[in-house]
């Protein structure tokens, strides 16, 4: 496996910090939490997607596409790294964002990502829904087409085979961090939203384990804020053999190391939840660490209630991705106001 031969354009701070969680694995009661800090990745306040355009701006750039095209909802923090990678290597940059979440106020519509977009001089199309951002695209695509410019389209979440290839890549940036620090991690807890985060990751260990002697790659659990789980496993399970097979290497047993729960999804994608709010306020106030109400918030509660149902050996050593998202914190100030008015009193 050699990700050499994929042409990458340096988008992102790498590697990531690798960090105890002290003080929260203390409070949930056993294992050793560790945080992967890809909220670190430098681009336009960090995230897990500057990972997946390293590839995908590369392969736009070769052929000599002008302008991204991609798709999100309303607070993507996909569609803010994207504007941000669009701006830095001299590309136009159009989004279409659908209203996916039920949750709404005027900060959400104007603030977070949003702001954010626009600050990178992106072109925003906001749409009502994901059936209306279909339409949209298109049209965007045959305008930019129709004056004689060349579009690069992006799938919502840079979900590709090509985008995967950045957690491939993580997988092992881990796995040798792991390794400086004589640590052995026995489970991995990442979000799944359009699934390559997951998926990548998943391909980089077992191509890890397949080229490594000795080496037991360690399980991935992921935690589904999109979709239910059926629908979120099949996806995954696809985006992996598709990137096992952009890498050519074997997919024996590939479908087996995908594992999601939906238990943490509540009402649905960007729909703030009880959980998600107290482990982002959990892990503020012990860790002075920021998670987002979308994304990180849901898989930090899934690994709180888990730890706390004696899931894990106390032994054990959990590696938490960190994956971004903390400028939807703030289009989200509404789904923490009756907290922050309790702090304060
Ligand atoms: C997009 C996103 C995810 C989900 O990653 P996928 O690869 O789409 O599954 C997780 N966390 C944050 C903050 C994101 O923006």
């Amino acid at each position: 496996m050699d990700l050499n031969s994929f042409p990458r354009v340096a988008l992102c701070h790498r590697p990531t910090p690798l960090e105890p969680l002290r003080r929260l694995s203390e409070q949930v009661g056993g294992p050793a939490i560790f945080v992967k800090r890809d909220d670190c990745t430098g681009l336009a306040l960090g995230g897990n997607k500057a990972r997946k355009l390293e590839f995908l701006v590369a392969e736009a750039l070769a052929q000599g596409c002008d302008t991204l095209v991609t798709i999100g909802g309303l607070q993507s923090n996909h569609c803010r790294q994207t504007a941000a990678a669009a701006a830095k290597c001299r590309l136009s940059c159009e989004l279409i964002l659908p209203h996916l979440a039920k949750f709404s106020s005027t900060t959400y519509e104007t603030s977070g990502n949003v702001l954010l977009d626009q600050l990178f001089g992106a072109t925003l199309h906001i749409v009502p829904s994901m059936e209306a951002a279909a339409g949209r695209s298109k049209q965007v695509l045959d305008a930019i087409r129709g004056r004689g410019e060349k579009p690069y389209f992006i799938p919502a979440g840079g979900s590709t085979a090509l985008g995967a290839l950045g957690y491939v890549d993580a997988a092992r940036e881990l796995f040798e961090q792991a390794a400086a620090l004589q640590l052995k991690i026995d489970h991995i807890i990442v979000t799944t939203g359009s699934s390559t985060t997951h998926a990548g990751l998943v391909v980089g260990f077992h191509a890890l384990e397949l080229t490594q002697p000795g080496y037991q790659a360690p399980p991935v659990t992921g935690i589904s804020v999109y979709q239910r789980e059926q629908p979120a496993t099949a996806l995954v399970r696809q985006r992996a053999r598709e990137t096992a097979e952009l890498l050519g290497i074997s997919t024996a047993g590939l479908d087996e190391r995908v594992v999601v729960t939906d238990a943490y999804l509540g009402r649905g994608y960007g729909e703030p939840t009880m959980g998600m709010v107290e482990a982002v306020q959990l892990t503020a106030r012990l860790e002075g660490l920021l998670l987002d109400p979308v994304y990180t918030g849901k898989t930090m509660a899934g690994l709180i209630d888990r730890a706390r149902q004696g899931l894990f050996s106390p032994s054990a050593n959990i590696v938490f991705m960190h994956t971004g998202g903390m400028p939807a914190l703030f289009a989200y100030r509404d789904a923490f106001a009756p907290m922050l008015e309790t702090g304060s009193s």
